[in-house]
Formats: C-alpha cells, structure tokens, sequence
C-alpha cells in the first residue's frame, strides 16, 4: 500500500453543500489523477525552485509575524525554499488604482498589483511570486472586495490578509488569522501548481465563498491533492508530515496537529 492509499483512511468525506457554499450551485468537474497529469501547470526544476513572497504596504510587528510564519508553512507545505522580498511601501500605488470602500477602508484594485507591480518584479529563480498586502482588494469597480487575484499559468497572485483579521491584527485573534492566510496562500499556490477545486475530501484545496466557510475546510491537503503535489515535487512524504507537526505544535494550531499526528498514527 502506498502512503497515499495509507492516510486516504482520514480523508473525512465533503458533506452535502448548504446554500451560500462555494459547491451548491457550481457544476465543477472532478479532477482525476490522470486529469492532473494532463493539466497544464508549474512545475518546479532546478533552476527555478523557489517559492517568493512580496509584502505590500504598511506592516506593523504582529503582521510582519504572520508573514514569517506563512513563509515557514509554505516551505513546509510544498517542501520548496521559500523566501521574503524587501517590503514594498504602498506609495507605489497611483491614485487611480486606489479607492475608499463604505466602511472607510482604502482598496487597491487587485489586478494592477498583479500586472503592474508583481509580473516584472519576479525573480529569475522564481517559481511562484505571492504578493501579501495589509490593504484590502478588490478587483473590478462593481464588486465589494476580494481575498486575492492569480494568475495561474503565470504563477502571480496576491492576497490581502486584510480581512483574516476583520481589519484588526491582535494577539488575541492572530492564530485565527494565521490559519487563514496559510490556507489560503498555500490554496492559490496549488492552483498554480495544477491542482483543481477538490471534491474528493474537506481538503485545502477545496473551492470557498466565504472565511465561514474557509475555516471549516481543513489546512490538510487529502491523499488525492497530495499525491498530485508530490507527484510534481517528489518531496519525502513523511519528513513533510513530521515539518508541518512542528509548525502546528509551535502556532498552536491544534485542530491540524491532530489531524497530521493522526497521518503518522496511520503510517506506524
Ligand atoms: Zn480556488
Ligand atoms: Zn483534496
């Protein structure tokens, strides 16, 4: 048996979508293996490898914390180096990019950040650049806001973890916050890498309307996206296991300690 065959035993079944939810009236068509294989998509080789996140704005301690500690998931999770650029100082953005939302928030139009700022700065060995902005996104005139905007085949995107926190990063909602961006980053970074919306299991890759929705959605990627991601990556499938259970220990992130701790019970 195979390690994927071994913990698609803690696969927990997708329930039935209720309305609002990402599935309820979406037809998305279920991605085989063999489908995968057939996708187009990034894969890592030797001399583009690395994973690069672009910090955009304004960042006071506590948020400069959280991405570290995205870095460091991210370097677990796909088992590729992954690094911080200098930050970028939101002056950058002109006037015309930027408006001021009914709640009194600035907005940057997601779209320029990715064609204007984030497609000429990606670096030579570069596999994927991910652009972190504090400021909060939209992405066309007519819409309220918007978590993040890909490009998939270009691997360019960008997240704002602006609503992680509901505008406000503090101590006592930071690990909620965290458990956000990192499923969210490493969700956005799987696209990339060719793996469709998941309807096999609850799964990080699985599609989402809304933070309600994303957090019941596990950090845990099922047996099915992981054997995509490895088949790509060919990374030591328990040395991955064993990093992403220091990282849940360390953030406190005790509902996905349990879940990997359950993946290594299965493998003993
Ligand atoms: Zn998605
Ligand atoms: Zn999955």
């Amino acid at each position: 048996m195979t390690y994927f065959d071994k913990i698609s035993f803690n696969d927990v079944k997708l329930s039935r979508p209720q309305p609002g939810e990402w599935r309820y009236n979406r037809d998305e068509k279920f991605q085989t293996f063999a489908d995968f294989q057939k996708t187009r998509k990034i894969i890592p080789v030797q001399e583009k490898n690395t994973i690069y996140l672009q910090p955009i704005g304004e960042f006071n301690d506590l948020q400069k914390k959280e991405i570290i500690l995205t870095k460091e998931y991210l370097k677990t999770y796909f088992q590729l180096e992954t690094k911080v650029l200098p930050i970028l100082s939101s002056n950058i953005f002109p006037k015309s990019v930027k408006r001021i939302f009914k709640d009194g928030q600035e907005q940057i139009l997601a779209g320029y950040v990715l064609d204007s700022v984030l497609m000429n700065r990606k670096p030579k060995d570069a596999l994927v650049l991910m652009g972190i902005t504090e400021r909060d996104l939209f992405p066309k005139p007519e819409w309220n806001y918007v978590f993040g905007l890909a490009s998939y085949e270009k691997g360019v995107g960008v997240t704002s973890m602006y609503r992680f926190a509901d505008g406000n990063l503090t101590e006592a909602n930071f690990t909620q916050s965290l458990g956000r961006l990192i499923k969210i980053s490493s969700h956005e970074i799987g696209h990339m890498f060719g793996i469709s919306h998941c309807l096999n299991a609850n799964c990080v890759m699985n599609g989402t309307n809304s933070l309600t929705e994303t957090d019941s959605h596990f950090a845990r990627a099922c047996s099915l996206c992981q054997q995509k991601l490895n088949s790509s990556t060919c990374y030591n499938n328990n040395k991955r296991l064993l990093d992403l259970k220091s990282f849940f220990e360390n953030q406190h992130l005790n509902s996905e300690l349990s879940k990997v701790q359950k993946d290594l019970n299965t493998l003993n």
